[in-house]
C-alpha cells in the first residue's frame, strides 16, 4: 500500500485530491499538512498539522500543490526524511528552481506546471507546430479564476518553453509578457503572453500561431481540477520505485516527443 501525505490539504487541490483518493486500491492518504487547518475537506478522516515540524507520519510520497515557500519546505523534510515528491505548485522564482533541481539529486520528484495529460500531449504539438511554422508570430493567451496569484500561469510558460525548444531558442530572451501603453511593433520572434482572471475559470490557454493569410490555435481548456489530480495521483504511483532525479509527466505518461 503506497502512503501519500497532501501539502495543501485544505486548499482547493487539496479538497479534490482526497476525494480522487476514494476507493483506489494500492495507495492510501495517510496525513496531510495545511496551515489553514480550519477548512478541511469532507471525507478527511487522517491527521492534518499547519506545520511539518507538528507532522510525525513519514509517508512514501508528497503529493504538495501549495505555494513556491511552502514547496521549498516540503522539499527539506523529504530530503530529511527520504520521501518522494509530485511537486505542483507554480510560480518558483530562479532560486526556488535550481533548490528543487538540487533536492531531486536525493529524492525522486515529478514536476510539472499542469499534471492533466490534454496538456502535455498538446506541448508535444506546441514544440512541433512552433518548429514548422518558423515565422509565425506566436501568442499564448490564458485564462483563470480569480484567485490564482502568480501570471502568467506555469502552464502557459511551459507551454512558453514548448515553442522556444521548438526554435531552439531560450524563452527567457523572447517572452514578452504584460503589454501596456506604447509598446512600439511587435518584435519578430518573440513569443507574447496575455492573462484574464476572472470568476470560476479553471483554466484555459489558447497558443496562437499567426502567419500572413493563415492561423492555427491550438487549445486546451479544463473544465474541472480532477484532471489535475488524477494526473498527480498517477505521478505519485508511478514514483513509487523510482530512483532519485527530477521527472516531469513526459516521463511519467510514456509520452516519446522529441
Ligand atoms: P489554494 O490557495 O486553494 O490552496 C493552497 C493551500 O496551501 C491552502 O490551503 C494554504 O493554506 C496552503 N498553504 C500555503 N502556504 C502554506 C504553508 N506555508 N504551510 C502550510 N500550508 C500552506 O491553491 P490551489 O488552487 O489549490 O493551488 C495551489 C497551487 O497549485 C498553485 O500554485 C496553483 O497554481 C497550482 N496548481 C497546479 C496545477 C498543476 O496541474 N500543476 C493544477 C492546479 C493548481
Amino acid at each position: 500500500m503506497l502512503k501519500v501525505g497532501i501539502v495543501g490539504i485544505c486548499g482547493r487541490m487539496g479538497h479534490v485530491l482526497v476525494n480522487c483518493f476514494m476507493g483506489l486500491d494500492g495507495v492510501k492518504v495517510v496525513c496531510g499538512v495545511d496551515r489553514n487547518t480550519n477548512n478541511l475537506p469532507i471525507n478527511c478522516n487522517v491527521p492534518v498539522v499547519p506545520s511539518f515540524e507538528e507532522l510525525d507520519i513519514i509517508p512514501d510520497v508528497l503529493i504538495d500543490f501549495t505555494r513556491p515557500d511552502c514547496s521549498l519546505e516540503t522539499l527539506s523534510f523529504a530530503r530529511a526524511h527520504n520521501v518522494k515528491v509530485v511537486l505542483g505548485t507554480t510560480g518558483f522564482d530562479d532560486d526556488a528552481k535550481d533548490l528543487i533541481k538540487e533536492a531531486s539529486k536525493d529524492i525522486a520528484i515529478v514536476w510539472a506546471a499542469n499534471f492533466s495529460v490534454g496538456i502535455n500531449i498538446l506541448l508535444s504539438l506546441i514544440k512541433k507546430t512552433a518548429s514548422i511554422m518558423q515565422d509565425a508570430d506566436i501568442e499564448i493567451v490564458e485564462a483563470h479564476h480569480r484567485y490564482k496569484v502568480d501570471c502568467p500561469s506555469g502552464t502557459a510558460i511551459a507551454m512558453g518553453e514548448a515553442a522556444a525548444l521548438g526554435r531552439n531558442v531560450n524563452l527567457k530572451d523572447v517572452m514578452v509578457s504584460g503589454r501596456d501603453g506604447i509598446t512600439g511593433e511587435r518584435q519578430y520572434g518573440t513569443i507574447g503572453f496575455s492573462s484574464v482572471r476572472g470568476g470560476d475559470i479553471v483554466g484555459v490557454h489558447d497558443v496562437n500561431f499567426l502567419c500572413d493569410g493563415e492561423s492555427v490555435t491550438l487549445t486546451h481548456k479544463a473544465s474541472s481540477r480532477e484532471t489535475f489530480a488524477r494526473g498527480a495521483i498517477r505521478a505519485a504511483m508511478w514514483l513509487e520505485n523510482k530512483k532519485a532525479g527530477l521527472y516531469s509527466m513526459k516521463e511519467v505518461l510514456d509520452l516519446d516527443f522529441k
